[in-house]
């Protein structure tokens, strides 16, 4: 029996302009003719005006290119020429995503206003595939942060409750959808930046495997680390844009030969009897150090899987409680390197100089004034990190940690025979906002269950587990939780992620 769907948005959200729903329920209206592209894109961008001023999740709307998009999907569909499942269909782009249309602002003061001279392939894609934009999505500048409130343009709030965060840095893209606002969005993963936000306001989200979708058009966090992916209703809607985005780029050469032919089949809602699946869960998922609300989603996602067949086994990553500190060692070397090019000159907002001041002057004033505090920090950090005198103690210890935790992974696929991990997103609901934005290691410590899998390259898909019940007036609050899988198995993952029951 397939799981039944968590509920799509939060009952406190307003009811008008009706909110859009999954992928799936616009595009059977689309191929019903009982809505255009263009009705779908007007409702999208009054849904969006409408919410805004509560949540902040757009950096932009894209009217202009909205309408264009839906009035040329809408003639298509009219001569029978229908490009794909998304032709018509509303979606928001992270603001990291460069587009040749609009700005890309990366959430900070330096790029505010910055113009691509193209559109990143991810996005590409879509747009080819016939897909509507709608905005540009609100984020943690540059991508570093969990809360959603280290942006440049306000910190964007959660839908089910805006008196807490969305998690991030994809804040506005779980946002948008968790809001009704698009059915799906695009996000980038450094760390969890896809899973962590999913996670906390109740929407599906994967984290592909490096390399499965092309970086070229993502503004670089930390290269190594760096994979784009979607984020929408059901693991059916993510397997959908993960099939039509993934797959080999010239413009990245790091971009994987392996086709996205695994993808392009509807998931099945049950494994065929007989099949012996195995998942491992790692004892830090039923630590009690987590949220009760987590520990009960666990609960219910194993005798979810257990129902529907799964075997589920003990799994031990030695060397997980080592990711924290090797992510935040290599994320910010990585980050003192490829922020760089924003010096006032090759890129950002260039700082006016006083009489007598020259070059020096000007690149760190532009850098002052453009970067904010947590942007800072992470170049300082990461300057520190790689410094002569520091480099072994810091970078290549972090880099031998990374060895061993990509171990773990690879032996309890390959000698406790699982085809994935299951443990939550993170280890509690949505906090307040400004509960830990004072505290970075705090935040930090938000990622414990993410960062992991992003040192280990492995694609990851999280989906919600159910909901922090609160009593009176307080809204229930989603938790999400995550599979694991090894490289290129996400079909397997998504597959497996239908049979998970939020309640
Ligand atoms: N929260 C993590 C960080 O701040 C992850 C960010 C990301 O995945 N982009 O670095």
């Amino acid at each position: 029996m397939p799981a039944e769907a968590p509920p799509l948005i939060s009952p406190n959200l307003p009811a008008t302009p009706a909110p859009l729903g999954d992928i799936g329920g616009c595009a059977r209206a689309l191929a019903a003719g009982s809505e255009t592209a263009v009705g779908l894109a007007k409702r999208s961008l009054e849904r969006a005006r409408a919410l805004q001023p509560t949540l902040n999740f757009a950096i932009d709307l894209l009217e202009e290119q909205a309408m264009a998009a839906a009035q040329a999907a809408d003639a298509r569909r009219r001569s029978g020429a229908v490009l794909s499942a998304v032709d018509g269909v509303p979606f928001a782009i992270k603001d990291n995503l460069v587009t040749a249309f609009g700005r890309t602002t990366c959430g900070s003061r330096l790029l505010e206003q910055y113009r691509s001279p193209f559109t990143a392939t991810a996005v590409q894609r879509l747009l080819d595939a016939g897909a509507v934009p709608v905005l540009k999505a609100n984020l943690d500048e540059f991508a570093m942060g969990g809360s959603g409130e280290n942006s440049a343009f306000g910190a964007t709030r959660n839908p089910w409750d805006p008196s807490r965060v969305p998690g991030g840095s994809s804040s506005g893209s779980a946002a948008a959808v968790a809001a009704g606002v698009v059915p799906f969005a695009l996000g980038s993963d450094t760390g969890g930046s896809i899973r962590q936000p999913a996670g906390l306001c109740g929407v599906c989200g994967i984290k592909p495997t490096y390399g499965r979708v092309s970086r070229s058009g993502l503004v670089a966090y930390a290269s190594s680390l760096d994979q784009v992916g979607p984020l929408a209703h059901t693991p059916e809607d993510l397997r959908l844009v993960l099939s039509l985005i993934a797959g080999h780029d010239p413009a990245d050469s790091t971009s994987a030969r392996a086709n996205a032919s695994d993808l392009l089949t509807e998931l099945e809602p049950a494994l065929p009897p007989g099949t012996k699946v195995r998942i491992g869960i790692p004892p830090q998922a039923r630590a009690t150090a987590n949220a009760p609300a987590v520990l009960a989603a666990m609960q219910r996602a194993e005798r979810s899987l257990r129902a529907a067949g799964v075997e589920l086994v003990d799994v031990d990553l030695p060397h997980a409680d080592h990711a924290i500190a090797a992510y935040y060692i290599i994320a910010t070397a990585e980050a003192s390197s490829n922020l760089a090019r924003f010096d006032g000159v090759r890129y950002g907002q260039r700082a006016k100089l006083g009489a007598g001041e020259g070059l020096h002057e000007l690149y760190v004033r532009s850098r002052t004034e453009g970067f904010g505090a947590e942007v800072q920090r992470r170049i300082m950090l990461g300057t520190h990190v790689l410094s002569s005198g520091y480099y072994d103690a810091y970078y290549l210890t972090a880099l031998k940690a990374r060895r061993l935790i990509k171990g773990d992974y690879d032996r309890a696929f390959a000698e406790a025979g699982v085809s994935a991990v299951l443990m939550p997103s993170s280890p509690g609901p949505a906090f307040a906002i400004g509960e830990k934005s004072g505290d970075p290691l705090a935040m930090y410590l938000e990622d414990v269950y993410t960062v992991g899998v992003n040192l280990a390259g492995l694609p990851a898909v999280t989906v919600p587990g159910g909901f922090q019940p609160a009593g009176g007036t307080t809204p229930d609050l989603p938790v999400g939780l995550q599979l694991i899988g090894p490289p290129l198995s996400e079909a397997t993952l998504l597959r497996l992620a239908t049979l998970v029951r939020y309640r």
